[in-house]
Order: structure tokens, then C-alpha cells, then sequence
């Protein structure tokens, strides 16, 4: 036997640590300068512990393995001091990636909700650019999102991610979060999602309030009544908030339909009205708006 295949399986578990960062610095490197610095910092912002698969480091959901033993010749592929570069990056944003990462060291370990710790294969963090403009909000991780610790993966997250296409931005780009972290126990032998319960909001929510400090979106798009009733601590109507501005603690807040409910109203009309809020959207960014993008959604001879 060689020695090459006899480093394979340390080779291989090497390569199983580093892959999941270079394929989400490969995902940022698509999106903005900002998302391309913010991917660089979290790789340098990475506890030792990463590349041993320790289950409580900020990128890792999934469940322990075993330790790694050290890989002498194949290691040196993620440096684990900053470089001056990603310092003196680091050092422009009000070491906010830092703050996050401690943050989401946090959050994944969380245990306010025994409940839901029992039950849950694991919190569900959110995704997307630490920096961004903007920050989509929804209910709580389904059995999908749950399963692959993002949310917004399954039939609606599908139809979101058509969304924030048809806005001209990618998922990597922007950021997606929930109310509820972690994904409503079902009861025994019952399949399908249920809505949090106001008091399961109520102990996630400090959760999003951080995440929402560190992050500083100028605009928020709520995703159905219950995020907009874990936003404002208090239940609306749809008909009173749809398509109308409201305020997060001084950000701008969009309420509009959960995609869910898309699926569920396939008409142009419905369509229309979830896209118009999102024109308001782009306009308060400030971002450009093609003719054809006003047209989506309108009916013939409308
Ligand atoms: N619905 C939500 O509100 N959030 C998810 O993450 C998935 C579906």
C-alpha cells in the first residue's frame, strides 16, 4: 500500500471539513465585493475546533463525528491566523462578523425551548450575505429546513428564491432568517408543519432582534401574518398590513403573503400583489427597475 492510500480516510475527512467552506465561499464570491470580503472573514474567523468537526463551531450543523486526527502534509489548506488583509477588513466592519459569529455560536446551541430541543435536528441558523440591504423574515423552519439547517429550502422557499430572482438579486446576496429557529414539534405520528406558538416566538425572538442589530438591513420583508406578529410582538391582519410600510425599531418593514400561500393562490392576481410590494421594496433601496420587472404578474389588457 502506498503511502497516499494509506492517508486516504485522514485525506478524506480533511477534504469533508473543507468543503462545505469553500462551497459557501464559492456560493458568495457570486454576490457582492461585500458578500466576497464577508465570506473571506468567516473563513479566517474560524475556531481551530472547525477543521476537527467540533459540533459546536458556527458552521457546522451537522451532528458530531468523530475527531480528525491531525493531517500533517494535506492540512494546509485553511489558514487559521487572520492575515493583514482580512484585519484590516475586519477592522471596516465594526467587527460585526465577529459579533455574528459568536452569535451564531449561540443560537445553534440554544435550549430555551426543551421541546423543540427534543424534537429538532437542528436550529436553523438563517442564510445569506452578513451585510445585506435586505432581509426577508419568515415563521419558523419546516421539516426540510430543519433536515438541512436553511431556511427556506422546501416548495415556498423554491417559490422565494423565484422571487428574489425576479427582484435581481441572489439568495447569497441578501439574507433569510425566521422568527422561530427551530422547527414546531409535530405531535407523534403527524406529519406536516404547525404555526409557532406565540409564547415559542416570544423566546426565539431576542434571537432576530440580535441578528437584525449585527446585520443593520435597510428594508425588512415579512413573510405572512406570523412574521409579522413575532416582528411586532402583537397579531394584524393581512388586509390592515399588506403592501403598506410599517417600522422595526426604525427599519422599514414590508409585510406581504408567506410564498406558502402563493402555492396555495396560483392566480396572476395574487401574484401581482406580493410583486408590487416588492417593487416598493426595490424602490426604497434605490435599486434600478426595468420596465419589464414592473410589468410581471399584470393580467392581459390590464
Ligand atoms: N416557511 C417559513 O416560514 N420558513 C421557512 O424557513 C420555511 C418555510
Amino acid at each position: 500500500m502506498s503511502a497516499m492510500s494509506s492517508d486516504r480516510p485522514v485525506f478524506d475527512q480533511a477534504l469533508d471539513a473543507v468543503l462545505p467552506i469553500l462551497h459557501d465561499m464559492k456560493k458568495s464570491l457570486r454576490a457582492t465585493p461585500v458578500a466576497n470580503r464577508a465570506a473571506l472573514d468567516q473563513l479566517f474567523s474560524l475556531p481551530d475546533s472547525f477543521l476537527k468537526k467540533d459540533p459546536a463551531s458556527p458552521l457546522v450543523p451537522v451532528a458530531p463525528v468523530a475527531p480528525v486526527a491531525p493531517v500533517a502534509a494535506t492540512a494546509p489548506v485553511v489558514a487559521t491566523a487572520p492575515s493583514p488583509a482580512s484585519k484590516a477588513a475586519a477592522a471596516g466592519d465594526d467587527g460585526r462578523l465577529a459579533k455574528l459569529a459568536e452569535l451564531k455560536t449561540k443560537i445553534i446551541a440554544c435550549t430555551r425551548c426543551p421541546h423543540l430541543v427534543k424534537s429538532r435536528t437542528q436550529v436553523v441558523y438563517g442564510v445569506g450575505n452578513p451585510f445585506s440591504e435586505l432581509l426577508f423574515v419568515g415563521e419558523a423552519p419546516g421539516e426540510e429546513e430543519d433536515l438541512r439547517g436553511e431556511p427556506f429550502v422546501g416548495k415556498a422557499g423554491q417559490l422565494l428564491t423565484k422571487i428574489i430572482g425576479a427582484m435581481d438579486y441572489t439568495r447569497e446576496e441578501i439574507f433569510i432568517a425566521n422568527v422561530l429557529k427551530c422547527r414546531p414539534d409535530m405531535p407523534a405520528g403527524e406529519a406536516g408543519n404547525r404555526k409557532p406558538k406565540p409564547s415559542e416566538m416570544a423566546t426565539c425572538l431576542p434571537w432576530l432582534r440580535e441578528q437584525i442589530d449585527l446585520i443593520r438591513p435597510k428594508v425588512i420583508v415579512a413573510l405572512g401574518l406570523t412574521a409579522v406578529e413575532g416582528l411586532l410582538g402583537e397579531p394584524r391582519t393581512m388586509r390592515e398590513v399588506r403592501g403598506k410600510w410599517l417600522d422595526y425599531h426604525g427599519v422599514p418593514l414590508m409585510p406581504t403573503y408567506h410564498p406558502a400561500y402563493l402555492l396555495r393562490n396560483q392566480t396572476m392576481a395574487e401574484k401581482r400583489k406580493v410583486w408590487e410590494d416588492m417593487l416598493l421594496v426595490l424602490e426604497k433601496l434605490g435599486r434600478p427597475i426595468s420596465s419589464k420587472q414592473r410589468g410581471y404578474f399584470l393580467e392581459k389588457g390590464a
